[in-house]
C-alpha cells in the first residue's frame, strides 16, 4: 500500500466556479453549473455530452442554487432556484418538467439531495440546510409528490442506487424504497466541521463515506456502511478538502473504470477503487429506533417572522436624505416582528459601490449603515415595494426534532425576512443565542444589539450577499453585517 497515491491525469475541461460530478447508469457525468455544459467520462477522456445552453436560458441559471441528476440513459435533470425542474435529452434543449414550486425552491448547490432513483425511475428531492422534507417527481407524469418524513434535518448526502435512494444525515443512513424511508445504518464518525461525502460503488455494491477534519493533522478516511455495520476508518492518501468545501472541487466514482476522480481548477486525479478495500453488499436491513421527532412541538420552539419579497412596483420617493456615494437600500417599518422600541422605521443604507470585499473574512467592510427613525415608511428594498408574508420558524436548537412542514416555510426562512433566526445559525442553544445578540452595543444606552432582520439575494439584488441587521431593542441605533453567499 505504500505506493498508493493519486494518479494525476488531465481531463481537458473547464468546470467553472461551481460544478457537479454525478453518476447516471454506469457512467460518470461532469456538469458546469454556469451553462450546463456536460461531459461524460470515457476511460481517460472527458467527452462533451451536452452543449452549453443558449444565452437566454443561461440567465435563468444561478450556479450556486442549481442541482443536477442523470438517469440511466444520460438524460439530465435540473432543479433551479425557483423550485422549477427541467430535463434535457442529449442534443436537445432544456425543457420544463415541473413549474416553479415554493416547496422545492431555494436549494443550495451540493447541500440537498437531488438524485435519480434508478429503482423507482424518478427524481427524488430531499433535505437541505434547514429542512428534512422530501419529494418525488416521475418524469412521465410530471407531478411533485410529497414523501413521508424520514432522515433528519440538516445538510446530508444522497445517492441514487439500484436499491433505492440512500441519504445520510449526521450519524444515520436512511434508505428510500417506494414511498417509505427506513433507517438502515448508524456510525460514530459524525463530522460537524466539514461534513462527509457519500458514495455508492455499483461494481462492489458498496456504500461508503469520506470525511476529513478541518485541521491538517489528520487526513481523509473512508468508512464503509456494510450489512454488518460501519467499518473502521481507513486512511486515504492525499486530501479531500476541496470536494468537502462547498465549491472548490468535485469527487465522484466512474463505475466503468473503477476510479474515484477528484477534479478542481488545477486539474484531475484519481484513486483506484480496488485500493479502497470495499467489501460487497449494501446495508438494507431496517433498524428499529424510537422516533425523536415530537408530534406536536410546543409554540415556544418557534419564532414568528415576516418573509419579504420585492414586488414588481417601484417605491415612491420617500424623501429620505441620503449622503453622496450612498443609496437607500431598504426601509422596514416597526412591527411586532421588528422590536425596536417605539421607533417608526429601520433604514438600511449601503454604499453605491459596495465592493469593498474582504476575501479573508468573506465580508464587506463599511458598506452598510443602519439608522432608526420615528417616521413610518412603506417597506421597500432596492427601490422597490416589498410584500410581507407571515410564517413561523423553528428554533435551530429544536429543528432536528421537528418535521419540516410542507408549506415552504424553510424556503422563506432562507432569504429576506424580518424576525426569525439569522439564516446560518445551527448548533447548540448557546450558539443560537449568540447569533441573536450581536457583539455590538447601542451607541446611546449600552444595550446589546439584537438580530431584527435579514436581507438576502436574489430578492434584494444589490450584491451577492446576505445582510444581517441588528438593532437596539429601545430603538436608538443599529448595525449591519454582511456575508458573502
Ligand atoms: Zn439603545
Amino acid at each position: 500500500m505504500s505506493d498508493w497515491e493519486w494518479t494525476e491525469h488531465a481531463l481537458d475541461l473547464k468546470l467553472g466556479r461551481v460544478a457537479s460530478a454525478v453518476i447516471g447508469g454506469d457512467a460518470l457525468y461532469l456538469v458546469r453549473h454556469r451553462d450546463l455544459a456536460t461531459w461524460r467520462v470515457e476511460g481517460d477522456r472527458a467527452v462533451p455530452w451536452h452543449e452549453p445552453v443558449d444565452a437566454e436560458t443561461r440567465v435563468q441559471l444561478d450556479e450556486r442554487n442549481l442541482q443536477v441528476a442523470f438517469d440511466d440513459d444520460g438524460v439530465l435533470f435540473a432543479l433551479l432556484i425557483d423550485g422549477s425542474t427541467w430535463r434535457r435529452e442529449r442534443g436537445g434543449e432544456l425543457v420544463s418538467m415541473t413549474a416553479p414550486d415554493v416547496r422545492l425552491a431555494g436549494h443550495y448547490a451540493h447541500r440537498t439531495g437531488f438524485v435519480w432513483d434508478p429503482r423507482g425511475r424518478r427524481v427524488v428531492v430531499v433535505g437541505g440546510d434547514h429542512r428534512n422534507d422530501g419529494y418525488t417527481i416521475d418524469p412521465s407524469t410530471r407531478v411533485v409528490v410529497p414523501l413521508a418524513h424520514g432522515p433528519g434535518h440538516g445538510p446530508g448526502q444522497t445517492v441514487g442506487t439500484a436499491h433505492g435512494v440512500f441519504r445520510m444525515t449526521g450519524e444515520e443512513l436512511w434508505l428510500l424504497q417506494g414511498d417509505a424511508w427506513a433507517l438502515v445504518g448508524k456510525h460514530d464518525q459524525v463530522r460537524r466541521d466539514r461534513g462527509v461525502l457519500l458514495y455508492w460503488d455499483p461494481q462492489a455494491d458498496a456504500v461508503f463515506f469520506v470525511s476529513q477534519p478541518r485541521t491538517h493533522r489528520e487526513g481523509a478516511v473512508r468508512v464503509q456502511m456494510t450489512t454488518m455495520g460501519p467499518t473502521e476508518p481507513l486512511a486515504l492518501p492525499g486530501s479531500f478538502a476541496g470536494p468537502l468545501e462547498a465549491h472548490e472541487a468535485v469527487a465522484q466514482i466512474d463505475p466503468r473504470t473503477g476510479r474515484l476522480w477528484q477534479i478542481d481548477s488545477l486539474g484531475a486525479r484519481y484513486l483506484e477503487l480496488d485500493d479502497l478495500g470495499l467489501s460487497k453488499g449494501s446495508p438494507l436491513v431496517v433498524m428499529v429506533q424510537p422516533r425523536r421527532v415530537v408530534e406536536h412541538p410546543p409554540m415556544h420552539w418557534y419564532r414568528e417572522a415576516l418573509a419579504l419579497r420585492q414586488r414588481d412596483e417601484e417605491a415612491p420617493d420617500l424623501g429620505i436624505p441620503v449622503r453622496d456615494g450612498w443609496v437607500l437600500a431598504a426601509t422596514m417599518p416597526n412591527s411586532p416582528h421588528l422590536p425596536v422600541g417605539d421607533a417608526g422605521s429601520v433604514l438600511l443604507f449601503s454604499r453605491e459601490l459596495p465592493y469593498e470585499y474582504d476575501p479573508w473574512t468573506l465580508s464587506y467592510s463599511n458598506a452598510f449603515e443602519v439608522r432608526i427613525v420615528d417616521a413610518v415608511y412603506p417597506t421597500t428594498a432596492g427601490g422597490m415595494l416589498v410584500e410581507q408574508m407571515k410564517f413561523v420558524e423553528a428554533d435551530p436548537v429544536f429543528a432536528d426534532r421537528i418535521d419540516t412542514a410542507w408549506d415552504g416555510s424553510t424556503h422563506l426562512a432562507r432569504s429576506s425576512k424580518i424576525g426569525g433566526f439569522p439564516a446560518l445559525v445551527a448548533g447548540t442553544r448557546e450558539e443560537a443565542a449568540n447569533s441573536l445578540v450581536a457583539d455590538l452595543t447601542c451607541e446611546d444606552c449600552d444595550a446589546r444589539l439584537r438580530f431584527v432582520a435579514q436581507l438576502a439575494w436574489p430578492e434584494w439584488d444589490l450584491i451577492s450577499a446576505r445582510v444581517y441587521i441588528y438593532a437596539c431593542p429601545f430603538g436608538h441605533s443599529g448595525a449591519a453585517k454582511a456575508q458573502n453567499v
